[in-house]
């Protein structure tokens, strides 16, 4: 086999472990985001809910101070009775009197529905904030994860870079081109021989063939997938 033809093997190995780190380091973010808005999501729920059990309570306490003024002025307008003189006054009395009770009925009514909305509200609130803490407790350890691989990825891509250069060093140019073409056409290009077959594709070589890719200086494509073939020590 030829020499050099290992180090392809090798600059293969350097290149999948770089391609997987890459594809780490540009999918977690996104990653990140999409577990952040599930949390984000379920706080806003619960603070909308936190909100409209203010409105509602300012709601129902806005009713019961107008309700207090309409009681203040039922009681008024009942103590004007003694002073009035005519049926004309009566009349105009008695029509005040009865709009005070119609008011306090049509606010009693109001401060019923606020306080029944009230209990519904808070018991959607309850749920809501489990939602949260929820969705925090499956997010959260997942998103922890992901920074603190994030944080040391790019070293790792670093190293992996420097590790290639130096196995680059001792290729030789002509195989590096050839490397270099297959690349281009498929995922993976150096093919070891595994069972007298080719390693990427699997595909039954000739025993002339396995012998050449062994022992002659030649470089050998497999005809099926056009990996470069190689003999190694895991090779028969
Ligand atoms: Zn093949």
């Amino acid at each position: 086999m030829k020499d050099g033809l290992l180090d392809l093997l090798k600059l293969q190995d350097i290149d999948k472990k770089l391609q997987d780190l890459e594809d780490r380091r540009d999918r977690y973010p996104e990653e990140i985001t999409t577990r952040q808005r599930d949390i984000d999501q379920a706080r806003t729920a619960v603070e909308d809910q936190e909100r409209s059990i203010d409105d509602n309570g300012r709601e129902q306490r806005k009713h019961e101070r107008e309700l207090t003024a309409a009681k203040a002025s039922l009681k008024e307008h009942e103590a004007r009775f003694s002073s009035v003189s005519t049926n004309r006054e009566y009349d105009a009395l008695q029509q005040e009197i009865e709009a005070d009770k119609a008011r306090m009925a049509d606010l009693e009514g109001h401060i019923l529905t606020a306080m029944e909305r009230g209990q519904a509200l808070a018991q959607e609130l309850v749920a809501k904030r489990q939602a949260y803490e929820d969705t925090g407790a499956a997010q959260q350890p997942r998103i922890d994860a992901l920074e603190a691989d994030l944080a040391t990825l790019q070293q790792q891509v670093d190293g992996v870079v420097a590790d290639r250069e130096r196995v680059l060093s001792s290729v030789d140019p002509a195989l590096l081109r050839m490397y270099e073409r297959s690349r281009k056409r498929r995922g993976t290009r150096v093919a070891p021989i595994r069972k007298g077959a080719c390693g990427v594709c699997f595909r039954q070589l000739p025993a002339q063939q396995r012998s050449n890719v062994r022992y002659t200086a030649q470089v050998y494509l497999c005809e099926s997938c056009g990996a470069i073939l190689i003999w190694d020590e895991q090779s028969s």
